[in-house]
């Protein structure tokens, strides 16, 4: 057996021929055809009416971020179990970090723990529909709307969702997308900006061109452009969003690709699980996943070592997840918050030590399947025996 990557990336459907033709057409910068190809899709299939393709999700983040105008004390609450652009897209545009904890069944953001959170200075809620299972939104939006907070949805995880009748990343404020190599769709880097409410529509274009109305002016509203506000360059180049649209037009068959795997591992991995409970959540049975992560849990953070040794032995390139943010190097020099201490967050630092994932991606083939089962449940056989 050859080595079986965590991840690798795939060319599905007619990528090569879009970016031969973005080439043709003589426009590879941003806001190409493919670029409109790709926003026309996303609106007519999701609903998003109001998107920009970035050049990363986490520049879609440090968007919102300088969409809302952090005075100083002002704070966004993020789960701790998260990226680490969750947290510094709002850091460097003076944000407050505070960070909640995740439920114990399961690591999305814990309604609970957020309640807890909560003061005058919340001014954000991040969430991250972690493995693309998606968080209570219904519920944190009700609690956002009642104290006047924006909601944030990092849909990085989440693509092609739904959650009671609509797509995941229209039911907060602002989402998030990443087309980054490891997600479910790709174009190397890149990622999205939804802005769902209204009153930010205006401003998300001035910042996304650079902090000048050159929207204005491509409509011919304005007869030339100018700096009216804070931005950057967050355009991503149509040679990327025509690669993006390749993926895009065959993103059924990328994910239902995705979740027969994950279907797979559940159904090897059952007998597993009929003996140590704990190794998978249930819901990974009763629920619609998108096949973006399937994952492990250990007994302990030096049984993880000892079975990402192990796969790693037999050819099998598994990985951890997300350190707890409180606990990083850069937050423990900057903060000292008495609150985010290990004893309010100890459902992120659970999942930090003991989550394991398993390779997943498209083209990923049965036996290859097959094979990493036999070798997670003979690691096993031992310690259950
Ligand atoms: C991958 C990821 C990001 C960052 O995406 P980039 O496109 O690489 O910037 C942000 N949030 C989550 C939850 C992610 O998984």
């Amino acid at each position: 057996m050859e080595q079986i990557p965590f991840n690798k990336s795939s060319t599905v459907g007619k990528e090569l021929l879009f970016i031969k033709d973005a080439i043709k057409k003589n426009h590879i910068s941003g806001n190409g055809f493919y670029s409109k190809k790709c926003l026309d899709l996303f609106n007519t299939k999701y609903g998003f009416k109001n998107a920009f393709l970035t050049t990363s999700c986490t520049d879609a983040l440090e968007m919102i971020a300088l969409l809302l105008d952090f005075k100083k004390s002002e704070e966004i609450i993020i789960p701790n179990f998260a990226f680490v652009s969750c947290a510094n897209a709002f850091e460097i545009h003076g944000a407050k970090i505070v960070f909640c904890d995740v439920n114990n069944n399961f690591p999305n953001l814990s309604y609970e723990s957020l309640l807890k959170k909560i003061t005058t200075k919340t001014k954000a809620i991040l969430l991250i529909h972690y493995a693309g299972y998606p968080c209570d939104i219904n519920k944190i939006k009700k609690l956002c709307k009642k104290n006047k907070i924006i909601l944030i949805e990092d849909c990085a995880h989440a693509i092609d969702v739904e959650y009671g009748g609509k797509y995941v990343g229209s039911f907060g404020d602002f989402s998030t997308f990443s087309f980054h190599e490891t997600k479910n769709i790709s174009c190397g880097e890149g990622g999205m900006l939804v802005v769902n409410n209204k009153k930010f529509i205006r401003r998300a274009n001035h910042i996304f061109h650079k902090g000048t109305n050159r929207k204005d002016f491509d409509m011919s509203l304005v007869n030339k452009y100018q700096w009216v506000d804070k931005g950057s360059s967050f355009l991503m180049s149509d040679l990327n969003s025509s690669y993006l649209y390749g993926q895009l037009k065959v993103i059924n068959k990328i994910q239902s690709n995705r979740k027969k795997i994950f279907s797979w591992y559940i159904k090897k991995l059952s007998s597993l699980k009929a003996n140590l409970n704990y190794i998978f959540p249930d819901i990974f049975y009763s629920e619609k996943f998108n096949g973006h992560i399937f994952y492990l849990i250990c007994e302990s953070k030096v049984q993880r070592l000892l079975l990402l040794d192990y796969l790693k032995n037999n050819k099998i390139l598994a990985t951890f997840h997300y350190l707890p943010l409180h606990q990083s190097k850069y937050y423990k020099k900057n903060y000292k918050r008495l609150e985010n201490n290990d004893k309010n967050l100890k459902n992120s630092i659970f999942f930090s030590d003991r989550l394991l994932r398993l390779p997943i991606y498209y083209g990923l083939k049965e036996n290859q399947v097959d094979y990493i089962c036999d070798k997670v449940k003979y690691f096993f056989k031992e310690r259950i025996a």
